[in-house]
């Protein structure tokens, strides 16, 4: 029996927020409201989305019902942090203009900003029907998925303060040993690349210790091994998992917990939008959430392990509930994770306890449905191989029970050991006279 110790679990990283601008900028004579719109956008770029709020606003006054200064000047709206008035001027330029893509794109941005994931779904694919050519469709299909996939699950009961149960539900894996090593790649030869990056990826790890209360430590050290945490810097998409994610984190865990984590960190504008300082400082404390163990998101937008990155001007920083959930998930008792449980099985299986095996690989299902495929298989082979030892004990009853349960978990997702239990569980009704339901056997799965 192979041990299963290794995987290698990919988290969905953040979301860039892609955000829109009309970027045609027309010139006109000054006080035109096309003139003042292209001042709003250039304010825009440069981070001042409140005086930029203020030209659109202004733009509007001079020409009302304008479904593009409406789209706007709810994305600066959006960007200055004020969710619901962004919200109204998204939705009137969108009854000005039902099928003006990039108002759809900006109202999908806003409804994730709001946490309302299957709204957000149901902008953007109106967005995608109408741009579908848009050089922006693929990171934003890839962001679909990604959300899609988030609504498809379970939806969780966190406590008011933590959102520590929908950590847990994914995983329980935590370091093992403090201070955890990091280790940060030169990215100084990079495009794209600036220093204070590196001042805020430090500051990053700084804030999440200090929100662990001392239950976290990380140690910055000056070479890759042997580190715990690398963190690369890149310009390669085609080293993060999701087109969607703007950074990926990788690790690989064990029965005892996590082993490595590998932080990757991409130098691109997530398009049309600048790539800044303050973008960084929020997918640094995210990545980092992430390869200190946070595998899974907060469903609360104000929390920096939510999905998204918040987009306004501001620097991110920990929420009480981010600082609460890593403080729970290190000093409470998380109860076993899956993996150890698969251990625990298979060396209960080696000693020939199978009845404890299984029960092991019972509990590992269960502890995390979304991994059970593993403990399935050892429990199938488990099932197996105590039918053999039976037969070769000498009791021709009870191995079928155990050949029933075997193929019983072999129909819930088949696999590679199909053939050889098909074919003993033959031979043995074919050992008891029964060749009947031996070939029917047979037939029915061959
Ligand atoms: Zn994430």
């Amino acid at each position: 029996m192979k041990k299963q110790t290794k995987e290698k679990a990919l988290a969905p990283l953040l979301l860039l927020a892609y955000l829109s601008l009309a970027s045609s900028q027309i010139s006109y004579a000054d006080s035109d409201p096309v003139e003042i719109n292209n001042e709003g956008l250039n304010l825009l770029n440069a981070g001042h989305s409140a005086e930029a709020a203020a030209k659109f606003s202004k733009a509007i006054e001079l020409k009302p019902n304008d479904p593009l200064f409406e789209s706007n000047y709810g994305y600066a709206l959006l960007r200055s942090g004020k969710l619901e008035e962004a919200m109204s001027h998204l939705k009137k330029s969108l009854e000005l203009n039902p099928n003006f893509d990039l108002a759809w794109l900006n109202l999908g941005v806003a409804y994730q900003q709001k946490g309302e994931k299957q709204s957000a779904v149901n902008a953007l694919e109106r967005y995608l029907k109408l741009a579908a050519n848009d050089a922006q469709s693929q990171r934003i299909r890839a962001s679909l998925d990604l959300m899609k996939k988030e609504l498809r699950n379970s939806p969780v009961d966190n406590a008011r303060d933590d959102y520590l149960a929908s950590i847990t539900a994914n995983t329980k894996s935590r370091w093992q040993e403090m201070p955890i090593k990091v280790f940060i790649d030169d990215g100084s030869k990079l495009e794209g690349y600036k220093s204070e990056y590196l001042d805020l990826l430090k500051s990053a790890f700084n804030e999440w210790q200090a929100a662990s209360g001392g239950a976290v430590s990380y140690k910055f050290v000056d070479k890759s091994e042997p580190a715990d945490i690398k963190v690369d810097w890149t310009r390669d998409k085609s080293k993060i998992v999701s087109v969607a994610e703007g950074g990926d984190t990788s690790y690989e865990l064990d029965s005892k917990g996590i082993k490595a984590a590998h932080i990757q960190l991409l130098l691109l504008d997530p398009l049309p939008q600048k790539l800044s300082p303050q973008l960084m400082s929020w997918i640094t404390l995210h990545e980092i959430g992430h390869a200190t163990g946070l595998l899974g998101h907060s469903p609360d937008p104000g929390d920096v392990m939510y999905m998204n990155a918040r987009i306004t001007d501001d620097f991110a920083h920990l929420s009480e509930r981010d600082k609460a959930t890593i403080r729970k998930f290190y000093t409470e008792n998380l109860g076993k994770d899956w993996l150890a449980l698969n251990d625990e099985g298979i060396e209960a299986a080696k000693a020939g306890d199978y009845a404890l095996a299984l029960s092991k690989y019972q509990e590992a299902m269960k502890a995390s449905p979304k991994d059970s495929e593993i403990p399935r298989k050892n429990a199938i082979r488990s099932q197996y191989a105590w039918a053999v030892k039976l037969i070769k004990s000498g009791d021709l009853k009870t191995p079928e029970e155990h050949f029933k349960a075997a193929l019983r978990l072999e129909l819930e997702k088949r696999d590679e050991n199909m053939p050889l239990l098909i074919k003993s569980y033959a031979n043995y009704l074919r050992m008891l006279q029964r060749e009947k339901e031996a070939s029917a056997l047979e037939q029915k799965y061959h």
